[in-house]
Parts: structure tokens; C-alpha cells; sequence
């Protein structure tokens, strides 16, 4: 079907990634659910234009949708055989590509949801099953495209008999489970590393594990010794960031007190030179990413006002909800590290979350913040849940992007930036939508539960 990508064979991804059950890593997900304060697809701020931050953000009014009559000539209208609202969606707001490969494969389950609603479940049903918001305007379009991306990610791997998996778990029951996202890896790589977004931090963790580090003013330790996992477990939100300078400083003093002995020992003196030089580096990589995130969010704010401006139909496609899906992509490849550094260090237009992100510790092993206060791990501090995080959600995120019309006036604004910042993730979003076009629909899986 399509070239199947080893985590283990990506460089850069190699050492965060260590492969682990995947079992109960979408109810990881779905965890998320049940407290309003901690929405699962829910940005912090899933932003109408009109308000700043979500505290103070207004309930939409609730409506009941009308189903629209949809123009016979179609091409290729969607009949999924649920509520004929879910349909109108597509047929109203979704391309022509989107809709035919949504008639093609099974169609999921969809429950009726509130407006921060939007949740994707790959063990529900045979053929998943969604929460997306159900009357509140434009975020019914955005959140259901959204939700679909991640559904249209488990059903085209499951209903084309395929085997592909990011797992040592050998059940049958996971057969081609969320794999089709799977394939990103590579060009999440590929993008990030270009764009400044993605790089190699190992040196980072070696320096950790080796010294250990006091986070300054927190009167907390991480003691030396621990791997990169049971390093992150104790990092709560800011912590990232505190412990990249606190060790600079680290490496400064063992370089001054190894200079100042006696008769220091030239190996040794160089190598700490190199330890320093080598965070130095990487501290600036850090603040090169932190001014490319902040030059791609002004990028987007003023997307965003063109959009407003020139569609007459902004706020019943849900233009305001978009730029959120676009930063939650950035969280995504820089694992809430760039959120670490504008907590403790800001910078004008740095703020991934103030626009929408799924909020601190969902891509990482980290702590999130306290909620309702309680602080716990997401993903039970599973590298492999967290990383199958970031792939799951930049795929839905491209494919919310990619799959609308935008509206009459056919903006694709939003898309046409992602592609000309992440070629690649689109260029395979786009190759593996195309594949899914042609594939034939086979295997036990689909033998067994058809179309449902
Ligand atoms: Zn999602």
C-alpha cells in the first residue's frame, strides 16, 4: 500500500521512542474527556475571534442544526446512514476528494457532543466512533472534520486487511490500527528539521542523566542517573526550559573548577569544553525555534484576518476555529518545549497555547498543569503514547485543513500555508489520501464487520 516507515530507523526520533504496548493509548486519549476544564481535541483556547483567552470566552448558544436539502447534481454526495446532518457537513463544507473517500470506507459512530466536545476512539464500534459538537455553528464543521481525520486514520488501515503497526502487540484486534498516520514520522522529521522546529536534543538528557540538575528557585533535584523517562516524570510545565539553563551554568562551573585545580588535566578540561560548547548550541536552537514559532504564529494571525475579511461565510465555516488545529501542529513537533520556554521566559506572539495546543504533558512524558488541582501524567508516562500523540493529531489537524472546501469562497488559506511550511507532512497526507482512493477494501477485519 505505501512504504512503511520504522521508528527506529528515524535518527532523530530514535532516541525518545522506545516501542511498548499500544494498548489503551486512544482511552489514554479519551482520559481526557469528562472534565470541561480538560477538553480532549479542545484547545485551551478554541478561540472565536472576538474573545482573547478562554476563561473569559462566552458559551456559544446552542442550536438546533438544520439539515439543509443538498443540490441533486452533487458529484459524489456523502451518505454515511447516520443523522443526515453529518452528511450535509461534508456535502456543504468538504471537497469532493474528502467525500469520496468517506463514501468509499465504513463510516464511524458519531455521538452528539457539547461545543468542547471532539473526541476519537479507535475501540469503540468496529469502525471507530466520534464526540464532535452538535449545534454551535462553525465548530461543528471544524471539530467533525478533525475527529473524521482521526477516524479515517484507524478505518483505512483496518478495512483494507493491512498489518502495519507501531507495536510489538501482536493481537489481531490491532491490526492496522492507526496506521495510517504512522507514516509521518519521516516527514515530521524531515520538515522540523528544516524548519527549525525538530532537532537533535540527545545531548540534552545525556548531559541529565550524567549530572543530575537542581531546578533553580524550586528547590527540586533530579538526581543523576535517571533515564530520559524517569527524568521527564518529574518535570512539570516550565521545567524543560528551567533545566536547558540551569545546566548551561552547570557546565560552566565544572569547566571553572576543573580549570582552576592544581594542574588541571587537559583531557578533561577538554572535554568539559566540549559539554559546554555543545549546550550552548543547543540553547541557541532553542531561541532560534522559539522566533520561527513566534514568526509562524504572527503569519497566521494575519491569515486569519484576511480570511475574516474576505469570506463572507468566516464564522459559519468555523475560520476562527483553524488557527488553533495550526499551533496544536506546532506543540506537536517541538513536544510542548517551546510552551516550557514562554512560561519561563517569553517572547512577544511565543504563545502556542494562548491560540490552541492540547495543553502541556499530552506529547511528552511531562507533567501537565494542574487541573482542577490535580496533576497528573499524561500517557502514564509512555514515550511511545506520547509520540503517537504528536503523529495522530498533526495527521487529523493536515487532514481538517485539507478536507474543507472553504467555502464559497473556496479560501484554502490555511492548508496552502501548511503546505509551503511542511511539504513534506502534506505531501504525505496527500500521497496517502490518494492511496486510500484506489486500495482495495479486503482482509478479515473488513470480511467480518463490512460496512457499518
Ligand atoms: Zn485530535
Amino acid at each position: 500500500m505505501r512504504k512503511c516507515i520504522n521508528l527506529e530507523d528515524q535518527p532523530g526520533f530514535q532516541s525518545i521512542y522506545a516501542p511498548q504496548m499500544q494498548q489503551a493509548i486512544d482511552r489514554g486519549l479519551l482520559g481526557h474527556s469528562g472534565n470541561p476544564k480538560n477538553i480532549d481535541w479542545g484547545y485551551n483556547l478554541p478561540k472565536p475571534i472576538e474573545v482573547p483567552v478562554i476563561r473569559n470566552q462566552p458559551a456559544i448558544p446552542k442550536e438546533t442544526p438544520v439539515t439543509p436539502v443538498i443540490n441533486p447534481n452533487l458529484p459524489n454526495p456523502v451518505v454515511m446512514g447516520r443523522d443526515p446532518y453529518w452528511d450535509s457537513l461534508w456535502n456543504r463544507y468538504g471537497t469532493e476528494a474528502a467525500r469520496i473517500i468517506i463514501n468509499k470506507f465504513p463510516s464511524p459512530l458519531i455521538v452528539k457532543g457539547s461545543q468542547y466536545s471532539g473526541s476519537h476512539n479507535s475501540y469503540e464500534g468496529p469502525w471507530s466512533q466520534l464526540k464532535t459538537p452538535f449545534g454551535y455553528g462553525g465548530k461543528d464543521i471544524q471539530t467533525f472534520f478533525h475527529e473524521y481525520g482521526h477516524a479515517l486514520d484507524n478505518i483505512i488501515g483496518k478495512a483494507t486487511g493491512s498489518i502495519e503497526r507501531d507495536t510489538e502487540d501482536g493481537g489481531t484486534r490491532h491490526e492496522g490500527r492507526m496506521e495510517t498516520s504512522l507514516g509521518l514520522f519521516g516527514p515530521m522529521e524531515a520538515d522540523g528539521f528544516k524548519t527549525g522546529l525538530v532537532f537533535d536534543d540527545s545531548f540534552y538528557w545525556e548531559f541529565i542523566e550524567k549530572n543530575g540538575v537542581v531546578l533553580t528557585d524550586r528547590g527540586r533535584k533530579i538526581p543523576a542517573g535517571l533515564k530520559r523517562g524517569e527524568v521527564e516524570n518529574q518535570m512539570k510545565p516550565g521545567d524543560h526550559w528551567r533545566a536547558m539553563k540551569q545546566i548551561v551554568e552547570d557546565a560552566k562551573t565544572n569547566l571553572t573548577r576543573i580549570k582552576n585545580t592544581k594542574n588541571p588535566d587537559p583531557v578533561k578540561v577538554r572535554r568539559m569544553g566540549d559539554e559546554l560548547k555543545k549546550l550552548q548550541t543547543l540553547i541557541d536552537l532553542h531561541h532560534v525555534r522559539h522566533t520561527k514559532v513566534a514568526e509562524i504564529i504572527t503569519a497566521l494571525e494575519k491569515i486569519e484576518q484576511e480570511m475574516d475579511k474576505t469570506m463572507p461565510d468566516f464564522r459559519e465555516v468555523g475560520g476562527g476555529d483553524m488557527i488553533g488545529s495550526f499551533t496544536d501542529i506546532l506543540a506537536a513537533l517541538t513536544g510542548d518545549e517551546v510552551m516550557d520556554k514562554q512560561l519561563v521566559d517569553p517572547i512577544p506572539n511565543g504563545d502556542i497555547g494562548m491560540h490552541g495546543s492540547h495543553g502541556f504533558g499530552y506529547y511528552t512524558q511531562r507533567k501537565e498543569s494542574s487541573q482542577g488541582g490535580v496533576i497528573r501524567f499524561s500517557h502514564n508516562a509512555r514515550n511511545h503514547s506520547a509520540m503517537y500523540g504528536r503523529r495522530a493529531e498533526i495527521w487529523a489537524e493536515l487532514f481538517q485543513f485539507w478536507a474543507q472546501t472553504g467555502g464559497t469562497t473556496q479560501n484554502k488559506q490555511m492548508y496552502e500555508y501548511a503546505k509551503q511550511l511542511f511539504p513534506e507532512m502534506t505531501k504525505y497526507l496527500e500521497e496517502a489520501l490518494a492511496d486510500a482512493t484506489t486500495v482495495k477494501l479486503e482482509g478479515p477485519y473488513y470480511e467480518k464487520y463490512g460496512k457499518m
